[in-house]
């Protein structure tokens, strides 16, 4: 496995494997990689000949009160872990390589950002979509892999596809979850030993949410009042949302009536986690 930190690297090896005719994955990622990512990385060389994965933490996608400078980093241990599960290339670009003095296109979408964490975070899916874009444009892939963790993300990038006729298929794969039901994610690094136990609240309310409905229940407004209740049993916890919509417009609905996102976003202490569930994957 080889690690690049220059887009004309890329752009030579991704060359050099079209040419023996061989297809390529790509995992975005902004690295302090665990199973999660190993999940995508592992669907990827599953479908591909060869996976890229990129290790960017992607400065626009950040809100100025948000968590840049503190994200943690740690390009030798994801290495071993990218490898592990079957990466033949690591991008690791500085914020420089990606952004050039004098950066000014970017890619913004409209309805489907403007819900769920697009509310808290206004600037996260524009750098996002931008990100993801110039990165779909430096390895052209075949194929591209996004977890169902960061559900509205993967709605948004599927939807970024469509709109714009971008020729590459998008995956989605599970949410991978601690033993305890926690949702992997880089900022559960943030969570002290007793918020981490705290934090087990967002598992407790999905699983509640999905039984509701694999129960039957159908009204919105009743799934989101009994997991509101859940949530707020927790004394260290606050809501951001708790919100059901349309799983392709990320629209609210207040009736279950078709392929629905069940999605909440909560904050322990300082750190906010997200979690979710598909009824499709009921
Ligand atoms: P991140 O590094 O947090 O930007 O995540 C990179 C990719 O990994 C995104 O497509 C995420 O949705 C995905 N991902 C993060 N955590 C998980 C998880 N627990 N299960 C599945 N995919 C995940």
């Amino acid at each position: 496995m080889k690690i690049v930190k220059t887009i004309e690297e890329v752009r030579r090896q991704v060359k050099e494997w079209r040419a023996e005719g061989l297809t390529v994955g790509l995992v975005p990622t902004m690295g302090y990689l665990h199973e999660g990512h190993a999940s995508l990385i592992e669907a990827s060389h599953r479908d591909n000949d060869r996976t890229v994965v990129s290790d960017f933490v992607n400065p626009m996608q950040f809100g100025p009160t948000e968590d840049l400078e503190t994200y943690p980093r740690d390009l030798d241990r994801d290495a071993a872990l990218a490898e592990e599960h079957g990466c033949d290339l690591i991008f690791n670009p500085e914020p420089d390589e990606m952004y050039r003095d004098g950066f000014s296109s970017f890619v913004d979408m409209t309805v489907l950002t403007e819900e769920l964490c697009g509310l808290s975070r206004p600037v996260h899916f524009r750098g996002v979509c931008t990100v993801v874009t110039k990165l779909f444009n430096i390895v052209k892939p075949d194929r591209a892999y996004f977890g169902k963790k960061d559900a509205q993300q993967l709605a948004v990038i599927k939807h970024m596809v469509e709109d714009l006729n971008m020729d590459l298929e998008i995956i989605g794969c599970p949410i991978v979850r601690e033993a305890d039901g926690l949702a992997k994610s880089s900022r559960n690094t943030y969570l002290s030993a007793e918020e981490r136990q705290q934090a087990l609240v967002l598992s407790k309310a999905i699983k509640l949410g999905a039984e509701l409905v694999r129960d039957g229940e159908r009204d919105c407004g009743r799934i989101i009042k009994s997991m509101t209740e859940k949530i707020n049993s927790c004394s260290a916890a606050k809501i951001d949302y708790v919100k059901i919509v349309d799983e392709k417009t990320m629209q609210q609905i207040s009736t279950i009536d078709r392929p629905a996102l069940c999605a909440i976003a909560v904050y322990i202490g300082k750190t906010r986690l997200i979690d979710n569930f598909f009824t499709s994957d009921l």
